[in-house]
């Protein structure tokens, strides 16, 4: 009999309930905690847990077997691949990368650089983007607006020409959203004055990804950098994309498996692969890139711009809120009323930073992070900047952070809120 595979007739008034309309973009979490942690690590969404669930009876070797689950696995990859692109909006001939996260495209990046190229870069910027590149990087000061990043970058790139034949690579590597402070730096721009030089520009878009649509091609820049972990997919998945060239010329970032065409007895008789293969040797993480590219395709089809409002409903109030607390300060680069993404750092005053996000995490189950960021110079300036503002000689040398995403709530920010305020 197979009975059990026939739906029962649904007799008036006894019909089964009506299910919830399927949320790829509802996120997994842990009920009574209150994630204000997105900026490190965002929740899984149900998407990525979801296309993994769908992949794991098929897990087999990817690019590597003939059988059919291995051959649906490369499949999957390769579509990834074309999801997480168009995600992006990568032009036709970019390489689209998969990584381990933005920290290791961006080193990717550093290895591939032609000889002699020039990096300009900005203090600003998280370690990941100011540590991987070349010595002689030229890192110019947090500028205090936009405008004057603009400005800055300008004077730099005439001065570094006037010193350089105009066939000398140079690239620039800015940031599209502080993970500091959440605001939003003016990458068309920079770009716009970084071409006019000759250069070519790398977005790490590791928190501006997560929080708005990124278009490489519109905003015309040459590489891009994001975080699987930060997109609300897992760990272990992240990206580089942009120009082939500069990647195809370099030597393989990782030597091994996947990246040759040939290899000859003699020690160095090798022919590597070009595109993306040359650069991601060894057995590649499949199910990192398919949830990765789940979540792409979740926030392609959901109105970003409704997500965004509410995002930007709950940044104001939480702001707002941290402003009436006297003796809480807010971390800020470009003003109070710069664009900016759900991410706010401040200190309590005359409280050290670590103590308040263990009473937090344990009094009122709340976690955010303390500490400097991974962006050293950028906090210590706009800790001293603070300090300076507020006119308060008891700030601490670290800050807290909170930050925001899918999930957050009004609750959320109201719970942060009253706890702040408990601890003047
Ligand atoms: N860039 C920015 C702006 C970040 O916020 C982060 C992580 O916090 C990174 C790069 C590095 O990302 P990952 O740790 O995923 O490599």
């Amino acid at each position: 009999m197979t009975t059990a595979l026939v739906p029962s007739p649904v007799r008036a008034g006894n019909r089964p309930a009506p299910r919830p309309p399927y949320q790829p973009l509802q996120v997994l979490g842990v009920p009574g905690e209150i994630n204000l942690d997105y900026a490190a690590s965002a929740p899984c969404a149900r998407a990525a847990a979801d296309a993994v669930a769908e992949l794991l009876p098929w897990y087999a070797s990817v690019h590597r077997g003939a059988g059919a689950l291995s051959r649906r696995c490369t499949l999957a990859y390769e579509q990834a691949r074309q999801t997480v692109g168009d995600f992006f909006s990568v032009r036709p001939d970019d390489h689209v990368i998969f990584t381990r996260n933005t920290t290791d495209a961006l080193n990717l990046l550093a290895h591939a650089l032609p000889a002699d190229t020039k990096v300009v870069t900005f203090a600003g910027e998280h370690h990941a983007n100011l540590l991987p590149w070349p010595a002689g990087t030229l890192r110019l000061p947090v500028p205090d607006s936009p405008n004057a990043a603009v400005r800055a970058l300008a004077a730099a790139l005439r001065e570094l020409r006037r010193g350089t034949d105009a066939s000398t690579p140079i690239l620039v590597a800015v940031t599209g959203a502080s993970n500091v402070t959440g605001e939003c730096w003016p990458v068309a721009e920079l770009t716009r004055v970084a071409h006019r030089h000759g250069a070519r520009v790398v977005l790490d878009a590791a928190q501006l990804a997560p929080h708005a649509p990124v278009d490489l091609a519109a905003l015309d820049v040459d590489y891009l950098a994001a975080s699987g972990h930060k997109l609300y997919a897992p760990f272990g998945a992240g990206v580089l994309v942009g120009r082939a060239d500069w990647l195809d010329a370099a030597p393989p970032y990782l030597a091994g498996g996947g990246a040759t065409q040939y290899v000859g007895t003699a020690t160095h008789d090798v022919r590597w692969t070009t595109g993306p293969g040359r650069h991601e040797a060894g057995t590649p993480n499949l199910l990192g890139a398919v949830a990765l590219a789940a979540v792409c395709t979740a926030l392609t089809t959901a109105d970003r711009a409704a997500l965004h409002v509410r995002e930007q409903a709950l940044l104001t109030r939480l702001r707002t809120g941290i402003e009436a607390l006297p003796h809480v300060v807010e971390l800020r680069t470009f003003g109070p009323t710069a664009d900016r993404v759900g991410i706010v750092s401040f200190v309590v005053a005359g409280r050290d930073s670590a103590d308040v996000a263990a009473i937090l995490a344990t009094e009122h189950r709340i976690g955010l992070r303390d500490g400097l960021f991974c962006a050293h110079p950028l906090a210590r300036r706009l800790l001293a900047e603070a300090a300076a503002r507020s006119g308060r000689r008891d700030l601490p040398p670290t800050a807290l952070r909170a930050s925001l995403g899918l999930g957050s709530t009004d609750e959320h920010v109201e719970r942060l809120l009253t706890a702040l305020a408990a601890l003047a």
